[in-house]
This record gives structure tokens, C-alpha cells and sequence, in this order.
């Protein structure tokens, strides 16, 4: 590279280790969990022209590229420490680098999750990042603990990230503003870390939306050995999508991706904690359906009338 590897990762991604015990510079990082805590890891690639669009920002590509690892951390209740971050680029571009890292470190800092290593190289772009988060040993979240009788609930909006994706296609028409807004949510989307661990001994189970609700609720039924009914009406959508079509808003708040919204289940008995977690922690839940001992998901509108989940039924979006 022009700039020099060595330079680059000096000039860019090197920082003073904070709770690390040891941060970038070395062969290892060395992360201390606290005593009792087990370590929770997850790792996401994100390519150009699958993962995102060539005409992100620099910075909100950062921001994205650590977002949707610390989704994954807040799928489990787990607190984050550090992470590793693994660059392709095609060229050492100061003006490029220095706003994806301003993005990236932006994030870090929100969530107190440091940069602690990593690898680059010189290929077609590419951004590779593994997280490293901390659980109270026991208590982390998972896909398989939903029961029959259990409330399910989103958090924040569905389908926004989606519509942008759309809109970007030329298939549905959005005005510059709408645009605008919700290209934020598909381009830099907010983990709900602090939801997440705040629902620690009160969610059933919980999974991170990535690939759109239809989609990751069937990764929660099948681990949890149960079915579901979700309350088509009832999915939580914003003022840009609810001025579109139903077949658009269907589509997009069932099967939107890249919505990196927290779905989880609780006991019904658990309805005012859950309440209070969502107001203790500023981010808004909904009650959108129920856990069922039937195999399967179904959907029913507000008038109870059954919903198709079949994707076929959006062949509007078929190019
Ligand atoms: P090694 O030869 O052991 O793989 P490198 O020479 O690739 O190590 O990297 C030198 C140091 O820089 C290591 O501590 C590594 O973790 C860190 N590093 C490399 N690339 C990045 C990056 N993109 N962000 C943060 N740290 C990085
Ligand atoms: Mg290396």
C-alpha cells in the first residue's frame, strides 16, 4: 500500500488501550473479563455490492461495520469490550480511511467497545469484524428459550432499511426527504446493547433482526421447538412506510433485512418489566405477537383474517 500497512494501522485504528489489557501493536490483544462473566464473540463480513452499496459514506460505513456486531452482542444481553477489525482495500485512501474511522470510533466510544486488533491487506474492499462482549455467566439470551403462552415483541421500527434498499432499486418512490431519513436506518443502524442487557432475566429468548423478521422469528421457533402467530397490523413501522402501499408495508416489515432490531420473547407475567426496560433504556417496544406450541408461523391482520407469509405474494417486487 502507498501509505504503508504499518503506517496506516499506526495512523488510523491506533489508540491508547483502555480496559484492554493489552490493545493493538502486539501478536494478541489481551481482554479481561470480569470475574463471574462469561466471554461472548461474534464476527459479521461485510462486502461491497452484497452487504452495502458503493455510495455509502465512508464514515456511516464504519459505523455499520461494528453496528451490526454489536447487535449480535445485544441479542445475548451482553455488554460490550472490545473488537478486531479485518480490512481489504483496494487502495490506502487518507481521506476514505479517516472518515471510516471516524464513524467506526464514533460508535466504539458510544458503547465503550475498543479497537483492540485486527489485519489489513490490499484486495476488492471488504471489512471483516469479530466482537468480544461479557455476559454475567448463565444469563445470556438465547434463540432457544421461547415457551408456548409467551408474548413476542420488536423493538423500535420495522422495514425502514428495506424501503430505502427499494427505493434505491427505482421499485417503490420515496421523496428526497423520505429518502434521506430512511437511508439512515439501512446505513447506520443503532444497536439496542443497552435493551438487550437491560432484558437480561426478563426476555424468554431474543434474536437480532438481520435478515428480516420472517426469517430470523423461524430461527427462534425452530430452536425454541415451537410456532408462533405474529399480528400483521400490529408490526411497529414508521410514519415514511406507513404512507406506502399495504403489499410494500407487508413486505418490508416482514421481510425487510438490515432492520438490526432486538425480537424477543417473555412470559406474559413479565409484561411490566418489559415495559420498564424498554422506558428505562429510551427504546420503544411492541407487543406483536404470541409463542404457540403448534409448529409454524402464521399471521393474522387486525381482523383476525389469516395473512399470507409466503414471499410470492410480493411479486410486485420481482425486477
Ligand atoms: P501479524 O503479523 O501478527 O498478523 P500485523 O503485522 O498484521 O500482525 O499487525 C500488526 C498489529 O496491528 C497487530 O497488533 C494487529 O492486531 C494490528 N492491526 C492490523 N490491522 C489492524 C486494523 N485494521 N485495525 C486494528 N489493528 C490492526
Ligand atoms: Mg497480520
Amino acid at each position: 500500500m502507498s501509505l504503508g500497512e504499518f503506517e496506516l494501522i499506526e495512523r488510523y485504528f491506533m489508540r491508547p488501550a483502555r480496559r484492554a489489557a493489552l490493545g493493538v501493536g502486539d501478536d494478541c490483544a489481551l481482554l479481561q473479563p470480569r470475574p463471574g462473566m462469561q466471554l461472548a464473540t461474534s464476527a459479521d463480513l461485510l462486502l461491497e455490492g452484497r452487504h452495502f452499496l458503493s455510495t455509502v459514506a465512508p464514515e456511516r460505513l464504519g459505523h455499520k461495520a461494528l453496528a451490526v456486531n454489536l447487535s449480535d452482542l445485544a441479542a445475548c444481553g451482553a455488554e460490550p469490550l472490545g473488537f478486531l477489525l479485518s480490512l481489504a482495500l483496494p487502495a490506502a485512501e487518507p481521506d476514505w480511511l479517516e472518515r471510516f474511522a471516524r464513524g467506526l470510533f464514533a460508535l466504539a466510544d458510544a458503547h465503550g467497545c475498543e479497537l483492540v486488533g485486527g489485519d489489513t491487506t490490499r484486495g476488492p474492499l471488504a471489512i471483516h469484524v469479530t466482537v468480544f462482549g461479557e455476559v454475567p455467566a448463565g444469563r445470556a439470551l438465547l434463540r432457544s428459550g421461547a415457551r408456548a403462552g409467551d408474548d413476542l415483541y420488536v423493538s423500535g421500527t420495522l422495514g425502514d432499511a428495506r424501503l430505502a434498499l427499494e427505493a434505491w432499486r427505482g421499485r417503490v418512490a420515496l421523496s428526497g426527504e423520505a429518502f434521506e431519513a430512511t437511508r439512515v436506518a439501512m446505513e447506520q443502524p443503532q444497536p439496542r446493547v443497552t435493551l438487550g442487557v437491560a432484558l437480561r432475566g426478563i426476555a424468554s429468548s431474543a434474536i437480532d433482526l438481520s435478515d428480516g423478521l420472517v426469517g430470523d422469528l423461524g430461527h427462534v421457533l425452530r430452536r425454541s421447538g415451537a410456532g408462533a402467530t405474529l399480528q400483521a397490523d400490529a408490526l411497529p413501522r414508521s410514519a415514511w412506510l406507513a404512507a406506502q402501499p399495504p403489499e410494500v408495508q407487508r413486505l418490508c416489515t416482514l421481510a425487510g433485512g438490515d432492520d438490526y432490531e432486538l425480537l424477543f420473547t417473555a412470559a406474559p407475567a413479565q409484561r411490566e418489566a418489559v415495559q420498564a426496560a424498554a422506558a428505562a433504556t429510551g427504546v420503544p417496544v411492541t407487543r406483536i405477537g404470541t409463542i404457540e406450541a403448534e409448529p409454524g408461523l402464521r399471521a393474522v391482520d387486525a381482523q383476525g383474517r389469516p395473512v399470507p407469509l409466503a414471499l410470492s405474494a410480493f411479486d410486485h417486487f420481482r425486477p
